[in-house]
């Protein structure tokens, strides 16, 4: 921390604002959204949950720690008066994606309706033993809100009010299902957690729409990519993977997720930038060839980001 306390003081004072005689918040924000994101806010520790909406509906994607805080965005609407209707989508069941889950406080208030989702068979007994002693106080039976659980279909479009999701499957060490959402011609892919494994349309398979004709994508970017030859079968991928998918498939936005909890934002930042060298080597090498290649918009994500389509 000290360390980018220094970085950022000294990018004030070479920016010359420090100087200025009437230096007022006109001044300093600009400085401020000048900093690159590892030393202004950092890229977020909580593990995924993500949500998509739309005009009627709101779905969730997984119960990692990141579903606490959108658990007291909920309690603003219809989930604090016990009146709220919640439908959240498993991907699989590794720790960091249901470690939120019993901290998402409108679980608790009589009322609401929380409605779960998975291919797998395991969910209901996942989430029973969730809440059961000694692991957590409040044993499920007592949990205020009405919970039902639904199993999807891979591959078979399931209607979420205005939203149609269909889940995919990613390479992960236990099987885990990405999903694809539609809305009046637009689609989201969460590709959250894979290894990638499966590149070729041929490997792909039945699982190849999920990566095309994507307005947002959302890939798993946990390690360099050293570091995956080092993790192989660990189940995650790096950016440089996501991104030569997205360049063949035409994915318009990419983000990138699930970064490595051992890494520090300064390192996360270093892989970005990493990736960022990857890709423009990548279209230089395409002009070159005189080949056509789609150009990508891309980041990794930072906590909290909203990404209107
Ligand atoms: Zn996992
Ligand atoms: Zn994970």
């Amino acid at each position: 921390m000290r360390a980018r306390m220094k970085d950022v003081v000294t990018r004030f004072a070479e920016s010359g604002m420090g100087k200025k005689s009437a230096l007022s918040l006109d001044h300093v924000e600009p400085f401020l959204a000048s900093l690159p994101q590892h030393l202004y806010g950092g890229f977020g520790g909580n593990t995924p949950c993500i949500e998509v909406r739309a005009a009627q509906q709101r779905a969730i994607i997984d119960g990692g720690s990141g579903i606490r805080p959108l658990g007291y965005e909920l309690l603003r609407g219809p989930c604090g008066k016990g009146q709220g209707e919640v439908h959240i989508l498993f991907t699989h069941f590794h720790w960091d994606h249901l470690i939120g889950l019993p901290f998402f406080v409108p679980i608790f208030i009589p009322g609401n309706k929380i409605h779960f989702y998975a291919v797998q068979p395991e969910l209901e007994e996942v989430i029973r033993t969730i809440f059961k002693k000694p692991f957590f106080p409040v044993p499920f039976e007592y949990l205020g809100a009405e919970i039902s659980f639904h199993r999807l279909e891979p591959r078979k479009p399931k209607a979420f009010g205005d939203l149609m999701a269909t889940p995919y499957q990613l390479d992960h060490p236990d099987p885990c299902w990405g999903f694809r959402f539609e809305r009046e011609g637009m689609a989201y892919a969460h590709c959250v957690d894979t290894e990638a494994s499966r590149v070729t349309p041929e490997e792909l398979g039945p699982d190849l729409p999920l990566y095309q004709n994507v307005d947002l994508m959302v890939f798993d970017a946990q390690y360099t990519l050293m570091e995956t030859i080092e993790k192989i079968d660990w189940g995650h991928a790096a950016a440089s993977i996501g991104l030569d998918l997205a360049m063949r498939e035409g994915v318009k936005r990419m983000l990138f997720m699930h970064h490595d909890p051992a890494s520090s934002d300064e390192k996360i930042a270093e892989a970005e930038a990493e990736a960022r060298r990857y890709y423009d080597s990548q279209l230089r090498a395409a002009k070159r060839a005189g080949k056509k290649i789609h150009e990508v918009e891309w980041s990794f994500a930072t906590e909290g980001m909203v990404i209107p389509l």
